[in-house]
């Protein structure tokens, strides 16, 4: 079908012309985007061979960043010019193979080309009349991974900004569970303050969470762990009994499979069973380690995954995709519909289930699911598996090669994460990790794992080799001896 633009009209006013440097036409863009494209090749090519630290010229920058006041339009050739070098120079390199670092990917290839698509088509996943085509492939994507991580079938979520977003979606969903009043008269609804469960090495957004929620955050009980990094049940359970006698409502269990600093992952199937026997709501946050139920030998470690209520998966962790890509699993669908639903009138169909705007805390969406699926339909969960186990391979090499020096390797990470303590008599990790960073041939991070200050390694690059992980025993050596 042709559609024929009307025919000018002798009555119209004179309109303007598009603002070029905005819509340029086609041809510019053309020739803007292949410039692009070899900037880019070459930049990533200097990042991969270069520091993983920033040489960052502060002052230069600050003054150069002043200069666009807007006051006047730039040329956009050198905008985009400058965009690439303030980031060569002026950021940490999660995409060189020797980040050895928190959980950020280098991102693969095909989440890289989802981010073209969906910035060309730029399509709207509010609703499901309007897109379709792009909100069946997102939930076919989180019906794949809620399979995988064991949840039954009928178990739905969504994408999200990240893990925080996912937590805080699953504390909702555990307080609109607990007290049907919540929904009408928030944290007043509940018969006493409500709280929830996490160890002391969860992930501290919880608090964020618990403030935003309105319930407070003294509302976040922080379990200590068992000496190997894990939320101890004991504890927890004494502490649930302390919390019942005097009044207050536990609503959740929050359990952290794949700490930050350690690694750690807290007895599943043992909360699982004390969250069941007081009615309480199980909530696995796997923002890191989910990315294991893609491997059958790493799977196992996630004994217990399968029981939780909701589940918290990062892509743009483990999975490799591009920044802003967490996923919230949920058993029971339903209770997304109460916490989420609302009724408009201009909104193109009446809020159904399949309407993402009803069913999550965002109304206007972006297409976040479509780096996740090309990154499954190019690897599917073999290609995803043999990344994960080769991760965890390169890790055990860190691990292998720095006790070769001496070092003891305090924690017992099953997801590849790496604390180091230097040989009695080195100086502190402190100064041996700001040694690194400063000589940028390796990054790695300065953790707590039981109280005790230690070095944090793990691979996190998809391209990352042996030869890398002998550069960063090398010069983790060399750094203590330095400064020691
Ligand atoms: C990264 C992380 C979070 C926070 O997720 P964001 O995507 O950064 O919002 C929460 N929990 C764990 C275990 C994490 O690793």
């Amino acid at each position: 079908m042709t559609m024929m633009k009307p025919a000018a009209d002798d009555t119209a006013m004179d309109i303007e012309a598009p603002v070029a440097a905005l819509f340029p036409d086609a041809l510019e863009r053309r020739r803007i985007d292949d410039r692009l494209t070899q900037a880019l090749a070459r930049a990533s090519e200097r990042v991969t061979n270069g520091p993983v630290t920033p040489d960052f010229d502060v002052e230069a920058f600050a003054r150069e960043l002043a200069g666009y006041d807007f006051a006047f339009a730039r040329d956009l050739d050198e905008a985009l010019d400058w965009s690439i070098r303030v980031l060569e120079h002026g950021v940490t390199h999660m995409t060189n193979p020797r980040y050895f670092g928190l959980f950020n990917p280098a991102p693969a290839f095909p989440a890289q080309c989802a981010d073209r698509i969906v910035a060309t088509f730029n399509p709207q996943l509010a609703a499901w009349p309007t897109s379709p085509a792009a909100v069946e492939i997102e939930a076919h994507v989180i019906r794949a991974v809620a399979r995988r991580a064991g949840l039954p079938d009928g178990a739905a979520g969504h994408f999200t900004s990240g893990g925080s977003e996912a937590n805080g979606t699953a504390l909702v969903l555990a307080l609109t569970r607990a007290e049907p009043r919540f929904a009408s008269e928030g944290a007043r609804g509940f018969a006493g303050q409500p709280v929830l469960y996490v160890s002391t090495d969860s992930h501290l957004a919880w608090l964020k969470m618990a403030h935003v929620s309105g319930i407070g955050r003294a509302a976040v009980r922080l379990i200590a762990t068992d000496g190997i990094g894990r939320m101890d049940v004991a504890r927890l359970e004494a502490a649930l009994a302390e919390d019942r006698a005097a009044g207050r409502v536990p609503v959740m269990i929050a359990a952290t499979a794949g700490t930050t600093n350690a690694g750690m992952i807290d007895p599943l199937r043992a909360l699982a069973a004390v969250a069941a026997r007081e009615g309480l709501w199980l909530h696995v946050d796997a923002a890191w380690a989910g990315a294991m139920i893609a491997s059958e030998r790493l799977g196992r470690h996630l004994d217990g995954l399968d029981l939780a209520d909701s589940i918290t998966i990062d892509a743009h962790k483990w999975l490799a995709t591009t920044m802003g890509c967490g996923m919230l699993l949920a058993r029971d669908p339903a209770l997304l519909k109460q916490a989420f639903h609302v009724a408009t009138t201009y909104m193109p169909s009446p809020g159904l289930d399949r309407d993402p705007f009803v069913t999550s805390l965002l109304w206007s969406r972006r297409f976040m699911g479509l780096r996740l699926f090309l990154n499954l339909a190019a690897a599917g969960w073999q290609g995803y598996a043999r990344h994960v186990e080769r991760a965890v391979d390169l890790s055990g090499l860190v691990a292998a090669g720095i006790a070769a020096k001496g070092w003891s390797v305090p924690n017992a990470s099953p997801c590849g994460v790496i604390c180091m303590a230097p040989p009695e008599g080195r100086a502190p990790p402190t100064l041996i990790v700001r040694r690194m960073l400063a000589e940028g041939a390796a990054w790695v991070s300065l953790a707590r794992f039981e109280g005790r200050e230690v070095v944090r390694a793990c691979v996190t690059h998809g391209r990352t080799e042996a030869d890398d992980v002998a550069v960063l025993v090398a010069r983790l050596e060399a750094a203590s001896e330095a400064v020691s």
